[in-house]
């Protein structure tokens, strides 16, 4: 179709547009789900995916940000969020929609190759590094809150990607204490994968998955999976099994605390009922060269914890990239609880009245108001929405 000619990598068919649509809404939907307790976890097994859709485009077979919208949401109901992608690629939209607030935070593990692997972005200026490289932290009050991970190359397996989550990414997302983990789930580092070059097996995708569930305490388990890239379909179930066994193990093993709970006997830690204990510890040599690239853009040293490195570097940059800020003297300059500020803002934009393009169609009006019911109070989702609609407009009004 001539409207997918406008965008970068993006096809599309005459029912694109609603496929997308319900593939956000269900998002919204699992979100919401978590944020009334119905469920502690899940995976929301939809497509086309979202990452590299950017607020008002189109690009990378992604059409609306699916994971975007469920993070901006859940972060408007006050909840911390981190966002955790492991697809083998950038989600340049994801980062570019947050890199400048606190909340919700970004963390990817991709390959980048010098910037030669897709989405393969230009920096904006000479003075700033490229957004998919380990030196990109984010901006303003998102200082400190974007974090990259970025190969150099193919390869990387179990090992490597186990032990970036356990070195680089795990200790700075113990430190935010998020309040809920939204992981943008491709396969496409899956080994035999056709486009990713990389070795990751289906254990390997659970084991990452049981580290989200099982050790950042402040999340308490809460997880939410968003199915993303994956271009090897018979490897792509094996690996959304794995995952969801994880999922399933944790939320048993709930239960069963809970009941215990009523039972007024002690509950115990449901870790060591999860039956996808796939956990490889080694750090291999690929990894570590680009961990100790990702961590030393953070300011990180040898020798000490990264606890501390959190502490001592990404709070200090944070605090020095406000201070250059003048006249923004009433910021908050901590790591956490910024929840509120960050979902005024946006819902201060997203007055129903405002922002009104001439691209409107009455079945965009409907499927706004489609979500608006089913979510009253998701004002800043529906503002992101509402802009990635804007491109679909054309095409739904087929
Ligand atoms: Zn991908």
């Amino acid at each position: 179709m001539e409207e997918a000619l406008q965008y970068d990598s993006v096809y599309l068919c005459a029912r694109s547009g609603s496929a997308a649509a319900r593939a956000a809404t269900a998002s919204l939907a699992l979100a919401a789900a978590l944020a009334s307790g119905a469920v502690r976890n899940g995976f929301a097994v939809v497509r086309p995916p979202g990452h590299h859709a950017e607020p008002c485009a189109a690009k990378g077979f992604c059409v609306l940000n699916n994971v975007g919208v469920a993070a901006a949401w859940l972060a408007a109901q006050g909840e911390r969020v981190l966002i955790v992608d492991w697809d083998v690629h950038h989600g340049n939209g994801t980062q570019r929609m947050f890199q400048d607030a606190a909340n919700p935070a970004y963390m990817s593990i991709h390959r980048h190759d010098g910037g030669a692997f897709y989405p393969a972005e230009k920096r904006d200026d000479p003075d700033t590094p490229c957004p998919a490289s380990a030196e990109f932290v984010g901006r303003g009050d998102g200082a400190g809150y974007s974090v990259n991970v970025a190969w150099r190359g193919g390869g990387a397996g179990d090992a490597e990607y186990a032990a970036a989550l356990d070195a680089c990414l795990l200790p700075v997302a113990r430190a935010m204490e998020p309040t809920c983990v939204l992981v943008s789930a491709g396969f496409d580092a899956a080994e035999g994968d056709p486009i990713g070059g990389c070795r990751v097996t289906p254990g390997g995708f659970a084991a990452l998955a049981h580290r989200l569930v099982h050790q950042l305490p402040s999340a308490r388990g809460r997880v939410l999976l968003f199915l993303e890239g994956g271009y090897r379909l018979d490897t792509i179930p094996a690996c959304v099994a794995a995952c969801l066994e994880v999922l399933l193990a944790a939320s048993d093993a709930a239960a069963g605390a809970a009941e215990n709970d009523n039972e007024g006997s002690s509950a115990k830690d449901g870790a060591g009922a999860c039956a996808a204990k796939v956990c490889a510890e080694a750090c291999a040599e690929a990894c570590a060269e680009a961990c100790a690239e990702a961590v030393r853009c953070a300011g990180h040293c040898v020798g000490k914890s990264p606890e501390s490195v959190y502490h001592e570097t990404v709070l200090q940059r944070v605090l020095s990239a406000q201070d250059e800020q003048a006249g923004s003297a009433s910021s908050e300059p901590v790591p956490q609880g910024d929840a509120t500020t960050a979902a005024d803002e946006s819902a201060g934009s997203s007055a129903p009245s405002e922002g009104r393009s001439e691209g409107e169609s009455p079945r965009g009006e409907a499927l706004e108001a489609w979500a608006e019911g089913i979510l009253p109070s998701a004002a800043a989702a529906i503002e992101a929405t509402r802009n990635a609609h804007r491109l679909l407009w054309p095409v739904l009004r087929e």
